[in-house]
């Protein structure tokens, strides 16, 4: 295990070995292809697996190497449903549209994990579920309601009293919590890796390290720029995500970026075996959210709002575990890293056609293990003939957010002075 602070854990943990070591060759173009994807995440990699499995001639261009963006730095909690409860999109989308992707999303997680089965991909599933604990009575209220909206749905999840939720998590803090059957954890960087794996095992060709720096349209192919290759598509999926940058200027003004950051410590043994003993994930229902969860390894890993701020992230991380877990010694940690999430206005994620053969699916909000991988599938359904009004959403286009300049450092220093505070 390598102590980089710079990089997530996940790159270093993940059983699924990265992508070039496995393969050893390099895609040096120039290209034509029926289908482009540019980004290696779970979004570009599960349109190119899916697109490939249909025959459809599939290229992943990846700036960095794959896993780079919000893939390969999340909890790796695989949720039902959106950051939203349902009640709420129903009423943002309207009853009937609301309702059909709630139910979509609703088996979002169980797509993912036959995905992990049937690719034998090395991310250490667990599929018994993930809480969303209760930081105070106000916040127990919330999950009451959520609790009332899933069940008038038949959805399986359980509203847990103070004293389950201690149980089930190993501290007192908790006011009670909701389990949701339906979801668990994976070690995110694995999963990424291995739909990249499955991907070029389907036919699709992935070439990392490979910015595209100019998208144009010419005849009825797109054009696309790169430093080493140069691309002709006749479709094009950008799966960039918050990590959307100046090649298409709207998508980056559609979005507020948000940080998260984590901090994992080194393997526990016995003294942490009460912390989360049935091995769920943990957020909880504070305006500055914070995470929980544990790894294969025994490794606890905690996270919140915010970016890593040398030496101050790590006295917050100790001060936050010894609130919880006060039988604890101070822990050192392993690594420390940050991420950022596309956060929508309306908190709704899109599939947007930009233009004919330009689609771009994002804006999870934080829940893109599952949206991205299903959003990825549907893409590559479009493509390959599926009508249109199948999609879970509607095509949009790209509407900028124009609070964003004042939203984005408002959060940055809330976040800031949130983790000052706490690390007292
Ligand atoms: C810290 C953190 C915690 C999170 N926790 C969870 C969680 O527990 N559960 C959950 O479901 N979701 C979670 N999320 C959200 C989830 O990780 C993202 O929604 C998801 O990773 C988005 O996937 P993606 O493939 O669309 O984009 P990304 O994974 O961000 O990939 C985008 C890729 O595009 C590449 N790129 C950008 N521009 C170019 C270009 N011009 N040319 C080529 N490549 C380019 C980038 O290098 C990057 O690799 C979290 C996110 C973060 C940051």
């Amino acid at each position: 295990m390598r102590n980089n602070s710079a990089s997530p854990l996940w790159s270093h943990s993940a059983a699924e070995p990265p992508l070039d070591a496995a393969s050893g060759d390099v895609f040096e173009g120039p290209a034509e292809v029926a289908l482009a994807v540019i980004g290696g995440g779970f979004t570009g990699l599960s349109t190119a697996l899916h697109a490939a499995q249909k025959g459809l001639d599939c290229l992943v261009l990846e700036a960095q190497q794959i896993g780079h963006g919000g893939s390969g730095r999340n909890v790796g909690l695989v949720n039902a449903g959106l950051w939203l409860p349902p009640g709420a999109v129903r009423a943002k989308m309207g009853d009937s549209a609301g309702a059909r992707f709630v139910d979509y999303l609703g088996h979002a997680p169980a797509y993912v994990f036959d995905l992990i089965e049937r690719h034998q991909i090395r991310c250490d599933p667990r599929r018994n579920g993930t809480i969303h604990a209760a930081h105070s009575p106000r916040g127990f209220r919330d999950l009451q309601a959520r609790a009332a909206d899933w069940h008038a749905l038949g959805a399986p999840v359980d509203l847990l009293d103070a004293e389950q939720t201690t149980r089930m998590t190993g501290t007192m803090q908790f006011h009670g919590g909701l389990l949701d059957h339906r979801a668990g954890t994976i070690n995110p960087e694995g999963y990424t890796r291995g739909l990249a794996r499955a991907a070029r095992a389907a036919g699709a060709r992935i070439a990392t390290g490979t910015e595209v720096t100019a998208l144009e349209r010419k005849g009825d192919h797109w054009h696309l720029a790169t430093p080493k290759v140069r691309v002709r598509a006749r479709n094009v999926v950008i799966g960039t995500n918050a990590y959307s940058g100046a090649l298409w200027p709207a998508l980056r003004d559609s979005f507020t970026p948000i940080s998260f950051f984590q901090l994992a410590t080194a393997p526990l043994g016995a003294e942490a075996a009460h912390i989360l003993p049935g091995g769920q994930g943990l957020w909880t229902t504070a305006r500055v959210m914070a995470s929980l969860r544990r790894d294969a390894d025994g490794r606890i890993i905690i996270g919140s709002m915010g970016s890593i701020s040398p030496g101050l992230s790590h006295r917050w991380a100790n001060r936050m575990l010894q609130r919880l877990f006060p039988e604890l010694p101070p822990l050192g940690f392993e690594a420390a890293w940050h991420g950022t999430i596309a956060f929508t206005p309306d908190h709704l994620p899109r599939i947007h056609r930009l233009a004919d053969g330009l689609y771009t699916p994002m804006g999870y909000n934080g829940r893109g293990i599952t949206t991205g991988t299903l959003f990825g599938k549907a893409l590559a359904d479009l493509l390959t003939g599926t009508p249109e009004q199948d999609l879970p959403l509607p095509l949009t286009t790209p509407q900028a957010d124009a609070m964003r300049h004042l939203k984005a450092p408002f959060y940055r220093l809330g976040f800031a002075l949130n983790q000052l505070v706490k690390a007292i």
